[in-house]
């Protein structure tokens, strides 16, 4: 373990911040502990995002809010970046909590997105970091696109506008999105995809440019584990095939939009098919609309959880 944690943190090029940070905090983070401190077991809450991406609290405020919700072990899974990941695990260490290092990549599967998340991914890795440049200049065309369908549809948002309400990370649809709405364009999030911004709306731009089984292996080359986000957001079970021939790790069954029948149902496949469980909130930061989810609903269930810290723990002894 310790020998692989420092070949994780002497990779060339990575910059100094993140090797003294990430150096004492790696192997801990792939020892999941157990901690049943407050009686209760854990409370699991495995997607969250940061400003990084497309949430609202940056790495400070995200601990504090998975502090003050009593929530024990979180997982990081911003959209296509790692940006956040040294300094929250950093944070969380520093605040008593288990942070799972991870991320959740957009992809497709013919025309239909699909979010991949990846569990324990180490963030340096040479493949993903490329990946992630790559998909970082694809966003930023795709923005252009949509600002110039919605230009000459007599809806003209500047391009410096989105930029900045993704405060120049990651940008996103749902940054679009809140500016719609500044600009009084829309009365909220859901109404700008609903008539702008969703798939095959007026605005919309597909990027096709991932797929699926890409994403899988992107994830799996950072030493991390393949997990289909909210699988009911898309209802394509018929996806399921290729993801798993693709070598897919695992489903996210627990989510805010999962109800209880489409839970019992991601739980059976998971079971068929041998696949790891995860959850989350999906929490973006205070409720606006499109992220109303709460930090900690739902939450994963400790047995999960233990399963999925031991199937990285053997793919990382049989990698060594
Ligand atoms: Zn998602
Ligand atoms: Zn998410």
């Amino acid at each position: 373990m310790l020998r692989a944690a420092r070949e994780f943190v002497m990779k060339p090029g990575f910059h100094t911040r993140f090797r003294l940070t990430l150096r004492p905090l790696l192997s801990k983070v792939l020892e999941p502990r157990v901690n049943r401190s407050n009686g209760n077991g854990m409370r699991i809450d495995l997607h969250v995002h940061t400003t990084a991406s497309d949430g609202l609290l940056d790495p400070g405020a995200l601990v504090r809010a998975v502090t003050e919700a009593g929530v024990q072990v979180f997982g990081l899974a911003d959209h296509d970046t790692v940006d956040a990941i040294p300094e929250t695990l950093a944070l969380a260490e520093a605040a008593g909590l288990q942070c799972v290092p991870g991320i959740e990549i957009s992809a497709y599967w013919g025309a239909i997105e699909f979010h991949i998340l990846g569990y324990y991914i180490d963030p340096a890795e040479g493949t993903l970091t490329t990946f992630l440049q790559g998909t970082r200049k694809a966003r930023h065309t795709r923005m252009r696109a949509m600002l110039s369908r919605l230009g000459a549809m007599g809806i003209p948002i500047p391009e410096a506008e989105v930029l900045a309400a993704a405060r120049n990370g990651n940008v996103g649809r749902p940054h679009l999105a809140r500016v719609l709405v500044e600009h009084g364009v829309v009365d909220g999030v859901d109404e700008a995809f609903e008539r702008y911004l969703g798939a095959g709306r007026p605005a919309y731009v597909p990027r096709p440019d991932v797929t699926v089984a890409q994403a899988i292996s992107v994830i799996h080359g950072a030493g991390g584990l393949a997990v289909v986000a909210h699988p009911g957001l898309q209802n394509r079970d018929d996806a399921f095939p290729d993801l798993l021939a693709a070598g897919l790790d695992g489903i996210e069954v627990y989510h805010p939009k999962h109800n209880y029948g489409l839970v019992s149902r991601y739980r059976r496949l998971a079971g068929r098919h041998q696949l790891l469980i995860t959850g989350g909130s999906d929490f973006h930061g205070v409720p606006d609309g499109d992220h109303a989810s709460m930090l900690g609903r739902p939450c994963l269930h400790e047995a999960d959880f233990l399963k999925l810290a031991e199937a990285i723990r053997s793919r990382r002894e049989t990698a060594k």
